[in-house]
């Protein structure tokens, strides 16, 4: 009998999991979204789920009742209450579980980063500093920056913000990465960007934002990753697969 995978997902990472699981002849996989955006990249393989679990008491019912046999939590890195539920639930039910997680980015020479703990400290970091601003952090935590009224802001988010959300002065661009090195560069020139925004996502295809940063000396507010449960983790889909084949 087949074994079953969950992939909690929501990522570039996690999409490509689910297809090269898939190809393995003894696993059967199904993909969870929470269903955030309006056009999700889903995985082309394997059964899909969208919706929350119901914390962690729901996905420990959704963990017995499948069953699944094994766990690997391939969200974002920024996603800290998935990840945390994952972990009480995975060990409640004794299923084994991976956490795959990419590294953080690490700043270079000639980088200039500000870095802070959450949102709210970004938001502290440009007050009296900053006139235009990129903030590249998604559309969730835009409200943290509303009171700025002295800032002028380009949001770039892949859906626009909800509705009676305090959205900052400025103006929203809905797009989707991965970006380009020479059209970063551009919108930051185009803009007169004086200063970006960004979570410290790690991978490469939003990292053209911060080496163009670094071309044009622009300063970037970089907010650190929230902490992750203390599980097993790998950094990259080869060593998730790899720790799968371990498993069967
Ligand atoms: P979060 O704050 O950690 O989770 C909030 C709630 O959303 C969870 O308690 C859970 O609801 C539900 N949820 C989150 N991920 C889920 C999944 N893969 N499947 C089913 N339910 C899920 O998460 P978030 O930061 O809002 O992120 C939501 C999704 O967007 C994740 O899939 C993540 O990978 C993706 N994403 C997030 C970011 C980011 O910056 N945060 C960026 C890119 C992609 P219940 O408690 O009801 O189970």
């Amino acid at each position: 009998m087949k074994k079953r995978l969950l992939i909690l997902g929501g990522t570039g990472d996690a999409a490509a999991l689910a297809a090269r699981a898939s190809q393995i002849a003894d696993v059967e996989v199904i993909s969870s979204l929470a269903g955030r955006t309006q056009q999700p990249l889903t995985p082309k393989t394997g059964t899909v789920r969208i919706g929350g679990f119901g914390g962690a008491t729901g996905l420990a019912e959704f963990l017995r009742r499948s069953p699944i046999d094994f766990l690997i939590d391939a969200t974002h890195p920024f996603a800290a209450v998935i990840s945390a539920n994952a972990a009480v639930a995975a060990a409640e039910c004794h299923v084994p579980h991976l956490l795959l997680v990419r590294q953080a980015w690490e700043a270079v020479e000639s980088d200039h980063w500000i870095e802070v703990a959450s949102h709210s400290e970004a938001a502290r970091a440009l007050s009296g500093q900053s006139q235009r601003v990129f903030l590249t952090i998604g559309r969730q935590e835009l409200a943290e920056f509303a009171g700025l009224e002295a800032i002028w802001f380009l949001m770039r988010a892949i859906d626009p913000p909800a509705q009676n959300t305090p959205v900052p002065n400025g103006q929203l661009l809905l797009a989707r990465g991965p970006f380009t090195l020479e059209d970063e560069r551009q919108l930051l020139l185009e803009y007169e960007i004086d200063t970006i925004v960004s979570k410290n996502s790690g991978g490469g295809a939003t990292y053209a934002k911060i080496a163009a940063a670094r071309e044009l000396g622009i300063p970037v507010v970089m907010v650190q990753r929230p902490p992750i449960p203390d599980v097993e983790q790998v950094a990259d889909v080869e060593g998730a697969i790899s720790w799968l084949i371990e498993q069967l």
